[in-house]
């Protein structure tokens, strides 16, 4: 048997009075992410829009964390992801850190030979320099393009199938107040009103994380870095962080929402294995029933963790468990 590489993680989550991801304003008005959604109901199948947060959103509060984890354990992190801005290697310009300001070009008349040998020499040099762009891949539009696929996944978080009708988007009156009105200028207004619509939901996500391909060439599949283990470490510990902090979505400041996690399974395998999505009712044991039925057919290891199981009370019960698992495997 292998080591298990590949940690899968669904989690449901209660989130009251949010504006975890607003889509567009228009005048006063933001409004809430909101999607499609089929559900069943007497028996036949309808479409209702429910509030959404995108797989993005949460990437984006992920690789945050991974940014932060990563510095904490002293691995490089590039500038731009360091202050969470993730252009990541764009173009020229964005890359020039990670080679001192001189990106590997192709020549005028290139060669197969040396379009593969430029290609990998940009990959490498900014997986070593950005741990974020090793983990969370990029797509570097020079000449050659270069792209990295993100070695984490992330779905969209909906709410749960049976109570999906009870999601609710409603807006709400806030005003900005300006100084005091002796002092304001000519037209200017004492206040102004905006509506901010905000979701009511029990959600959930999924989130898989490829420990494999952390430190490996998308093209060659050899090893880039020779702190894998670390930055293994650092992506783990940065989906502990976002977790626990509830560390995603947008206006956080003033709609940090109401709740927390209500479920969490999480698996840890050596292919890849998707938990049953959270937004299916008995989604924990449908995930342990596939992971018995894979670990059969394939004759390889899985872990499976769940909370409220085996002493396990805590969303952070279960991701130290994940990582406690992870060492005692040498993964990372
Ligand atoms: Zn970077």
């Amino acid at each position: 048997m292998g080591v298990v590489t590949f940690l899968s993680v669904g989690v449901r989550f209660e989130a009251n009075v949010e504006a975890l991801n607003m889509v567009e304003v228009s005048g006063n008005y933001a409004r809430h992410r909101r999607v499609p959604y089929v559900i069943t109901e007497g028996g036949r199948l309808k479409v209702v829009y429910v509030p959404a947060v995108s797989g993005e959103s949460i990437a984006h509060g992920y690789q945050v964390a991974l940014a932060e984890e990563a510095k904490a354990l002293g691995l490089p992190v590039c500038s731009y992801c360091s202050i969470g801005e993730f252009l990541k290697s764009m173009d020229e310009e964005h890359a020039a850190e990670k080679f001192d300001g001189k990106v590997p070009k192709l020549s005028g008349r290139s060669k197969k030979e040396e379009l593969v040998s430029v290609v990998g020499e940009i990959e490498s040099g900014i997986v070593r320099k950005c741990v974020v762009e090793d983990v969370g891949g990029f797509l570097y539009a020079g000449n050659p393009p270069v792209k990295r696929t993100s070695r984490f996944m992330v779905s969209y978080a909906l709410p749960i199938k049976s109570v999906a009708t009870y999601a609710t988007l409603e807006p709400q009156l806030h005003a900005r107040h300006a100084r005091t009105a002796g002092e304001r200028r000519e037209g200017a207004a004492e206040q102004m009103i905006y509506y901010v619509e905000t979701g009511t939901a029990v959600y959930g996500f999924t989130f898989n994380l490829d420990f494999a391909g952390v430190g490996v060439s998308s093209y060659s599949g050899r090893a880039l870095v020779d702190d894998v283990k670390k930055r293994r470490l650092a992506a783990a510990r940065a989906l502990y962080r976002v977790l626990s902090s509830q560390g995603f979505g947008a206006k956080l400041s003033r709609f940090l929402p109401g709740g927390g996690a209500v479920a969490m399974v999480a698996t840890l395998t050596e292919r890849p294995f998707t938990v049953t999505s959270p937004i299916y009712d008995g989604f924990a044991e449908s995930t342990r029933e596939r992971l018995e039925r894979v670990k059969a057919t394939f004759g390889e290891k899985g872990y499976y963790f769940e909370m409220g199981k085996d002493g396990l009370k805590t969303p952070e019960d279960v991701l130290s468990a994940v990582i406690e698992t992870l060492k005692k495997e040498g993964t990372i």
